[in-house]
């Protein structure tokens, strides 16, 4: 499970979790294409192609060359993520003086849980856009991999109700304070952030010079520079930021890359892996699940133009995403019925209204593959009185019209800095996912 604690590390933003997931899947011969070159895909092809920001699939093409008679037809094995979690994300103009003191200009993006980002250790990353009046324009990612800032709180002497729950002023509590080395007290503000965007870039790619080169946009996000943690060995729990939802990314990209569609059937099956940016602001965006990214993908894998949707009326889905693991002083928010524990098996998210994607032929199938693989599962829904949250399963099961279920990772603390899972349970989830990705069953 190292190789989870270093994904995360090495996955401070959506583009960085691309970067890594595309190092996974050309390790394990996948081959990259890109959206405006033509592709001649081979029998057995394992391939990826990537939209950035933060957005990639990956598919094994059949074995056996489609013909057009139904019994040939392959069935699409989707598994569907995102690589975006909600925090603190940088405002154009991303610099002002408080007091004497540089901090940053924050927009909260999706629903962080504002009180658990004070008193942090505060990295930034992202990717930046440089122009050069001679060169053009050149894009780069961006890790400072140390702290740069820190949100501290208010002295419990300066407010006494502290404890007993604080409003937080989104525009005036957000501010975090840059250290000093970084910028000076006294330099206009905007100028040295750019400056010190530059140096820092000077840094990370020394073969390069940015002499000339002016940052003119980024996307930039803060986080955690505390590692994620193994706790209590490999049946314990995992702690650390963007559990919620790089950790379904890990496993499902660990699964694709160990699946094994041709060797265990006879019929045509075509493994695809979509993970999308943009799930926690709604998935309304190029790279979100809402965009045309992976219909535009999944034709031009097909011969025919009716083939897309013969293929789907046959295809399944899987949603992969966190999911409320019971919190024992809180045991009042669940339905003790339908309340996942940790470390005790992937749960399958069900909810009346269609918040979680559901249908009982997915849900059938999956819970028969658990079966088949001595996995354990559990089933979660919300209390009656309760509405839940939502994910990327009802707009993509929609959308391309196929049976959808979704699953995951019972955790605590969903959207802190810092999550909590089983590590038992991120195992189930990936020999899960693997033998979707392999079986027609
Ligand atoms: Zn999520």
């Amino acid at each position: 499970m190292e190789k989870l604690t270093h994904f995360l590390k090495a996955s401070p933003s959506p583009w960085h979790a691309v970067d890594q997931m595309e190092k996974m899947l050309s390790s394990r011969g996948f081959f990259p294409l890109t959206e405006k070159s033509s592709w001649s895909l081979q029998p057995g092809g394992r391939y990826f192609v990537q939209r950035q920001p933060g957005c990639l699939i990956a598919f094994i093409m059949p074995q056996h060359p489609q013909n057009h008679g139904y019994e040939n037809l392959p069935r699409v094995r989707l598994v569907c993520a995102h690589t975006d979690s909600p925090g603190l994300k940088l405002k154009p103009n991303p610099c002002k003086i408080k007091s004497g003191y540089p901090v940053l200009d924050v927009e909260v993006y999706g629903s962080p849980l504002l009180s658990t980002w004070f008193d942090r250790d505060l990295g930034l990353a992202g990717q930046v856009t440089l122009i050069h009046a001679d060169a053009g324009l050149r894009s780069r990612l961006l890790d400072f991999n140390e702290p740069v800032a820190l949100l501290p709180s208010l002295a419990i002497h300066l407010n006494r109700e502290a404890n007993e729950g604080i409003k937080i002023r989104r525009h005036e509590d957000l501010s975090p304070v840059l250290l000093h080395n970084f910028i000076g007290k006294d330099q206009e503000p905007l100028a040295l952030f750019l400056d010190w965007i530059v140096k820092r870039l000077q840094f990370q790619y020394p073969g390069e010079d940015f002499y000339g080169w002016d940052p003119v946009s980024w996307d930039l996000m803060l986080y955690d520079c505390a590692p994620a943690k193994i706790m209590g060995g490999d049946d314990g729990w995992v702690t650390g930021g963007r559990l919620d939802n790089l950790l379904s990314c890990f496993a499902a990209v660990t699964a694709l890359t160990l699946a094994t569609p041709s060797r265990e059937t006879q019929e045509p099956l075509l493994p695809v892996l979509a993970c999308f940016n943009h799930e926690e602001s709604g998935s309304l965006s190029q790279v979100g699940a809402q965009g045309n990214f992976l219909p535009a993908v999944l034709k031009r894998l097909f011969h025919e133009p009716q083939q897309f949707e013969r293929v789907m009326s046959c295809s399944t889905m899987v949603s992969v995403d966190s999911a409320h693991g019971i919190h024992p002083n809180f045991t009042d928010k669940y339905d003790s019925n339908n309340a996942p524990e940790l470390n005790a098996g992937v749960v399958f998210k069900h909810n009346a209204n269609q918040r979680y994607a559901h249908s009982v032929v997915a849900e059938g199938m999956l819970k028969g593959l658990c079966r088949s693989l001595a996995i354990p599962w559990q089933d979660f829904a919300m209390r009656a009185d309760m509405p839940c949250g939502s994910t990327i399963g009802p707009t993509l099961s929609a959308s391309l019209g196929l049976h959808a279920m979704d699953l995951g990772v019972a955790s605590w603390a969903m959207h802190s800095i810092r999550e909590t899972a089983g590590l038992t349970d991120v195992r189930h989830l990936q020999a899960l996912l693997t033998g979707f990705f392999s079986s027609s069953r």
